[in-house]
């Protein structure tokens, strides 16, 4: 028996953490009620409990951070930087990691393309965030193979042909098909090249531990409202060295050590980061509530998170197999693991009648059309928009069960 099955067994399960998250019911075309199911969580997942209680305890401190003397300063201060300790602890940083708070991880990855001193490579399937943020950066696409191993070998040559190659940028997992990128792997081959990279996180963070230093991975970037905790603060985590020389990605307030006016012009000692991106008053709120959030995960996310998910999935995916025309997207014919999340087309219905359709007659919500990955779209449903269900953990089996009994009856109705 491996290591791995004593430890899950003889390991005592421990709970979930509590979703709250709005109990809604919602009108039907027919002008019944029913219970909405939302099947979104890839797009924005609710409030763990206790981070909504968290936000609660700490909503009636405010202060200036980092520059009041007053209680209500010194505690907002600690709430952003014991925040910063508990996103490094999270994500497995090293000890001499940068924590920058960011809006989300579009924006932690805009201030990573401020730092990068070279050429940054993607592949193809990237979510339009890690697709775009380095378009004047000198930014090239490697098309994924069919296979994992092709796609290694693809950027293998193309980091061979272009040495210069500052940064890889991959996704942990992809937003549209769930499956997961060999992150370690691709690290080694970036670094054997003499690249950095950078993990986009925010489809990996809730549902898979995330080991920014086991990797071996330079940076990584994601979202607190994809991990259970309110909109507003991502984080990008990683090497100082490029964040300390960059320009400041918010200049002002906070930001800088010293300002003098010489003549016409203002003379700046900016501070190192984190500081020296995050000018003017933080959202210590946002970053207390994500903080909070990895703390509840942290104890759940190697073992319990994804056997719930797991099982969710496959009772979904032995769903969806009965149902007659549907067809599920993948990029790769070998990944070897994925996350909740499953995009679909329904024989030729147009997905966004297919999501119409389960919204109005049957409360349950998804998303249609090419989840800003337009390109993977391209490579595995030529270009046409499909349906995504993503589980969390506020979904249940019988939610699962729902949108298979709804798409059944819809593929047998046809157009
Ligand atoms: N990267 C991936 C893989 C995503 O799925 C998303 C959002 O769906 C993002 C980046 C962007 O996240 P945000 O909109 O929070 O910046």
């Amino acid at each position: 028996m491996t290591a791995a099955l004593l430890h899950e067994t003889t390991r005592p399960a421990a709970e979930l953490p509590a979703v709250t998250g709005a109990d809604l019911t919602v009108p039907l075309v027919d002008g019944g009620r029913v219970g909405y199911c939302d099947l979104d969580s890839a797009a924005s997942t609710p409030a763990l409990a206790a981070v909504t209680a968290h936000v609660a305890q700490v909503l009636p401190y405010h202060g200036s951070v980092h520059r009041g003397a007053g209680y209500t300063s010194r505690v907002c201060t600690s709430l952003l930087e014991n925040a910063r300790a508990d996103v490094a602890r999270f994500v497995r940083a090293r000890p001499d990691d940068v924590v920058v708070f960011t809006r989300n991880t579009t924006d932690a990855l805009g201030l990573l393309a401020r730092a990068v001193p070279g050429p940054v490579l993607t592949l193809d399937l990237e979510h339009h965030a890690t697709l775009l943020a380095w378009r004047h950066s000198g930014h090239r696409v490697v098309p994924a193979g069919r296979t994992i191993g092709d796609t290694l070998q693809a950027l293998r040559a193309e980091l061979a042909a272009r040495p210069d190659t500052a940064l890889v940028a991959v996704t942990g997992a992809s937003n549209v098909t769930g499956e997961l990128l060999p992150v370690a792997e691709i690290v080694a081959i970036a670094h054997a090249a003499g690249a950095r990279v950078c993990v986009d996180a925010a489809q990996l963070a809730p549902h898979r531990r995330l080991d920014l230093a086991g990797w071996g991975a330079d940076y990584l970037a994601l979202s607190g409202h994809k991990i259970y905790a309110p909109f507003g603060a991502g984080v990008l985590v990683g090497r100082g060295d490029w964040l300390d020389a960059a320009q400041p990605h918010l200049a002002g307030g906070g930001a800088v050590r010293s300002v003098a006016v010489a003549g016409d012009r203002t003379e700046v000692a900016w501070l190192p980061a984190p500081q020296r991106h995050e000018g003017g008053t933080p959202n210590v709120l946002g970053a207390a509530a994500l903080a909070a959030a990895c703390r509840e995960l942290e104890p759940v996310i190697d073992d319990e998170v994804p056997a719930h998910e797991r099982a969710l999935a496959a009772r979904l995916h032995t769903g969806l197999a009965s149902v007659p025309g549907l067809r599920t997207l993948s990029i790769f014919d070998d990944a070897p693991d994925r996350t909740a999340t499953i995009s679909f087309t329904l024989g030729d219905l147009p997905a966004g009648l297919v999501a119409a359709v389960l919204s109005a007659e049957y409360g349950i919500g998804v998303r249609d059309g090419r989840f800003c990955a337009h390109p993977l779209l391209a490579r595995c449903n030529d270009g046409d928009d499909a349906v995504r269900a993503s589980l969390g953990l506020r979904t249940t089996p019988s939610d699962v069960d729902r949108l298979v009994d709804a798409l059944g009856r819809l593929a047998r109705r046809g157009p």
